[in-house]
């Protein structure tokens, strides 16, 4: 069995875990201000602030930014549901910008026709590991007067232009499982205002500042020592693990060329992608699904339903036709391409899609 996803846990993480363990402080604490001096080195961001999951960052990142009840904000249709989610969380509206078909994240042009006077702020996500169009976003950004709040938490370590993501505005990172890197559960908002990096640690904490004095409504959105534990030693290994990410993907690219009808993922110009996933499109999907499951290769369908089209949001009165992504969820498959899968696997993942790609269509 070829699993979409393999989380690696080694005995380092295990002896930090331990460690942690037998501190007696296991709550939010010393590993994690480490955990965020050091994360926030590696990104090339001044501050960073380590929350309970990426969802949780997202919604602290609104918040920080004054982000509320008559406010909008757009985002994009085509990512997990907590990209847009986070909005309502905060009281705000979300707006839905259409995708680029060749990189599936925000279109920049379909942003500004979203723009109204009550818009506050662009959330672009960063999906499967390809920068979004982030120069063209700063620009609509400043023009506008909005803030940017990346949805970074499927590209951990990628860039664009030279520029490290997260640091384009505030940006939100996971440590679920299946990313980049893990913690178990977590998250990570880094920004280079001083301002606003307090406001995010006065938020996850209930408010408080000082002990017992609550100066606003706050959560408790804190990550643990132990989760800190296992994302210092997880920092160690990432840049490795992204490079034999771009290597297994390069290896896809180079067996699935000339395939009839298989679209393979395309790099931004001037990116570094992380190949969080390896997504393509094929001509048959359903026969390609079943190609991969006769051979025991799991695969990923990110996202089959766009956003505006969830139940949550037509209960909400979603109406917006975005064909871009619409088409998107209905085609892309996305294949195994975490760093643990040996040359010989990766093979069988492309042989089996270009098997179901050459079968002949019987009439
Ligand atoms: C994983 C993910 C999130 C949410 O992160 P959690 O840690 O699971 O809460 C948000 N946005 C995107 C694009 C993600 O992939």
């Amino acid at each position: 069995m070829i699993s979409i996803a393999k989380p690696f846990i080694g005995e380092e993480e295990k002896a930090a875990v331990l460690e942690v363990l037998g501190s007696g402080q296991l709550a939010q604490g010393k590993r994690v201000r480490e955990f965020e001096e050091r994360f926030a080195a590696w990104v090339g961001a001044r501050y960073a602030v380590a929350v309970s999951s990426g969802t949780t960052a997202l919604h602290v990142a609104l918040l920080a930014h004054d982000i509320g009840p008559g406010d909008e904000v757009i985002t994009t249709p085509f990512s997990f549901i907590a990209s847009a989610n986070c909005i309502l969380y905060a009281g705000a509206t979300p707006r839905f910008a259409d995708i680029d078909p060749l990189y599936y994240t925000i279109d920049p042009a379909s942003i500004e026709q979203q723009i109204t006077r009550r818009t506050r702020a662009i959330i672009p996500v960063h999906l499967f590991g390809q920068p979004a169009a982030m120069t063209a976003i700063a620009e609509i950004a400043a023009k506008h007067g909005l803030a940017i709040i990346e949805d970074a938490c499927q590209a951990h370590g990628a860039t664009l232009n030279g520029q490290p993501l997260g640091t384009w505005g505030t940006a939100c990172y996971s440590f679920y499982p299946t990313k980049n890197m893990t913690t178990g559960e977590g998250g990570m908002i880094t920004t280079n205002d001083p301002a606003l990096a307090e406001r995010m640690r006065v938020l996850r904490e209930h408010g408080m500042r000082v002990r017992y004095v609550h100066e606003t409504l706050g959560y408790n959105f804190r990550m643990t020592d132990l989760q800190a534990a296992i994302g210092l030693v997880q920092l160690t290994r990432v840049d490795g693990w992204n490079a034999q990410r771009q290597r297994n993907a390069a290896q896809l690219t180079a067996r699935l060329a000339g395939a009839p009808g298989v679209a393979t993922p395309q790099v931004r110009p001037g990116a570094t992608h992380v190949f969080h996933q390896y997504t393509v499109t094929v001509a048959d999907r359903e026969r390609t699904i079943a190609s991969l499951t006769e051979r025991g290769i799991g695969y990923g369908i990110y996202y089959p339903i766009p956003i505006h089209q969830q139940q949550v949001y037509r209960e909400r009165g979603y109406t917006d036709v975005l064909p871009v992504a619409e088409a998107a969820s209905a085609k892309v498959l996305s294949l195994p391409v975490h760093p643990a899968l040996t040359e010989s696997e990766l093979d069988q993942v492309a042989d089996a899609v270009v098997a179901a790609a050459c079968e002949p269509v019987l009439a």
